[in-house]
């Protein structure tokens, strides 16, 4: 073994460094959190080469007096917080004063910085941290940070780096952040010397809108409520514009932007059953939460943050992006063309495999509001449905006000289903019909195994079943609630979904239970409907929760609005 030195403090202050500036994005992360500390209202962020030619980051805020300007690169120096207790209240984004100096010591950094109420402004030059010359320069009030060559003094970082275009998005999703957190702030972000993205001032409504990529502000759902240690409040894109990966979901916390696993699977659990498996939602959550119920410096990079009473926050995030999504009228509409989609979030849809849904050139789109269905809607939920009859043996056509609607039998039936017997289970039990023939089902041994050990789960869903002999069962009684066709079958698939090896979504074996049970029993595609069953089915789908969408996430009902109906034949 060598012997054990202390390191030289240059070499110390480039590991440290490695710490927060990880990549040009984590130099871009600080910069603008300095800006925004500052109060600027624009911030212009210019880079090239990836960032590792150049970073140059510029606002209006209240710069820095001359005096201080060699401070700010010094370890540890802050202006945010003097004492321990500061930290408790802290409120900027940054206080550890360590930013600058890591920055710098990995790069060669001018700054060239003015406070509002100096005559003219500093300039400092720093080539791997140590500072080359500071002198007065003319420049407006705010301040400039320019940071060339990125980890020159360390160059083995380099190897770390990904492809420019991955560094580049990597950029653009921290300024995202910033400016989706931030939307009374303008932000400007360019690429080697081309404008990639400019967000002017805007309402916060319109930045979540372009964040989550998910349609126009007016299709966002809005939510909000108290959580533990605090409020959150924030938008949630509709069940249809899920997509095939997590991008669009953002967190954040006193304005920080996080990573969160909880609050991620909290509003996804909050979506349960309203989309379709391998689908996840856009969304912006801003948890606003006294710092005695959080731990947020939990990582260098502050990205982490950890919760006090993390199973009530996560019960309350839930139920609150539940209620505002089943609160709202989640209604599907045929439309002929898409909306207007960023071209960025189109062509990211293709790359990613998400293709827009469509089926002989129509594709699905959601009106604005609820405007149109005027004093009809019941509860911003279904309106009131004329029924027409069935069509191809699958739909049933019906007329709400200024809408056509197309409803799928099976998706509609089960939906109806599936809440009967979850409503019954709730009130303490679902009730059994007796057989009047018991029925002998033959088991796998895996199956066996099963029926042993979940017969009180199938009890409170109105199962009654008996061992008889080792590889047989007796069906004695089905829930109530279901016509009694192939109850075999039924037991089969509903031992598979206790197992959790059928199809059915859901971590709870008595909702997956429940889903087995309603998909196996409602009526099929190709049934024949008479009208008085068309009617009664319509009614119980306006009876239940979530009359839109089947608890696989596909919808029960589109509506062809008049205006649709017009455009599509040319009238208007
Ligand atoms: P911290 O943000 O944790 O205080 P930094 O190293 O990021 O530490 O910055 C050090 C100090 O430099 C800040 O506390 C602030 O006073 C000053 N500073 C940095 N950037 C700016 C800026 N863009 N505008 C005004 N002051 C700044
Ligand atoms: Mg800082």
């Amino acid at each position: 073994m060598s012997r054990i030195l202390i390191l030289e403090r240059s070499v110390a202050e480039r590991i440290a460094a490695g710490e927060v500036v990880e990549r040009p994005a984590s130099v871009v992360k600080e910069l603008i959190e300095n800006s925004l500390d500052a109060g600027a209202r624009q911030i212009v962020i210019e880079i090239e080469g990836a960032g590792l030619r150049l970073i140059r980051v510029t606002d209006d805020g209240a710069g820095i007096t001359a005096d201080d300007v060699p401070l700010a690169f010094e370890r540890f120096a802050t202006s945010k917080i003097s004492r321990i207790e500061d930290l408790e209240t802290v409120q900027s984004f940054g206080f550890r004063g360590e930013a600058l100096p890591s920055i710098a010591a990995t790069s060669r950094v001018t700054m060239v910085t003015r406070d509002a109420g100096a005559s003219a402004a500093t300039r400092a030059r720093l080539t791997g941290g140590a500072i080359e010359d500071i002198q007065p320069h003319g420049a407006p009030p705010g301040t400039m940070v320019e940071v060339r060559e990125l980890f020159f003094t360390t160059p083995a970082r380099l190897k770390f780096m990904k492809s420019p275009a991955r560094e580049q998005a990597l950029v653009a999703e921290v300024v995202q952040k910033a400016a989706l957190a931030h939307p009374d702030v303008t932000f400007r972000l360019t690429f080697d010397g081309r404008e990639a993205a400019y967000w002017p001032k805007a309402a916060p409504v319109d930045r979540a809108a372009e964040a989550l990529a998910a349609g126009r502000p007016v299709e966002l759902i809005p939510v909000s409520g108290a959580v533990p240690g605090g409020t959150m409040r924030g938008w949630l894109a509709r069940p249809e514009r899920a997509r095939p990966t997590r991008t669009g979901q953002h967190v954040f916390v006193c304005g920080r932007p996080v990573q969160s696993a909880l609050v991620r699977r909290a509003v996804e659990q909050g979506y349960a059953q309203l989309l379709p498996v391998g689908r996840f939602p856009g969304f912006a959550m801003f948890l606003e939460l006294r710092p005695s119920s959080i731990d947020i410096n939990v990582h260098p990079r502050k990205l982490e943050v950890r919760f006090r009473d993390e199973s009530n926050l996560f019960g309350a995030i839930t139920r609150h992006v539940r209620t505002a999504l089943l609160g709202s009228p989640l209604i599907r509409h045929a439309a002929a063309q898409h909306d207007a989609r960023s071209a960025i979030d189109q062509s990211a849809a293709v790359q990613a495999g998400d293709a827009p849904q469509s089926a002989v050139g129509l594709s699905l789109e959601i009106r604005e509001g609820v405007a149109t269905y005027g004093s009809m809607v019941v509860n911003h939920r279904l309106p009131v449905l004329r029924p027409i009859g069935q069509l191809l043996g699958t739909y049933i056509a019906a007329e709400g006000p200024g809408s056509v609607y197309l409803i799928d039998q099976h998706a509609a039936h089960e939906r109806v289903l599936y809440e009967r017997l979850i409503a019954a289970y709730r009130r303490g039990g679902v009730t059994s019909q007796t057989l009047a023939v018991p029925i002998p089902v033959d088991l796998s041994p895996a199956h066996a195994v099963l029926l042993a050990g979940h017969r009180d789960q199938l009890e409170q869903l109105g199962f009654q079943v008996e061992p008889f002999g080792l590889r047989t069962a007796l069906l004695r009684a089905v829930p109530a609630t279901i016509p009694g066709a192939s109850l075999d079958h039924l037991l089969h698939r509903a031992l598979a979904a206790l197992a959790g090896d059928g199809d059915e979504p859901g971590n709870d074996p008595l909702e997956r239970l429940a889903i087995a049970t309603a998909c196996h029993t409602a009526i099929r595609a190709g049934d024949a409907l008479e009208p008085r069953a068309i009617t009664a089915l319509l009614n119980d789908l306006a009876a239940t929760e979530d009359p839109f969408t089947c608890f696989h996430g596909r919808p029960t009902m589109i509506a062809v609005s008049r205006e649709q109906l017009e455009r599509w034949f040319l009238r208007s």
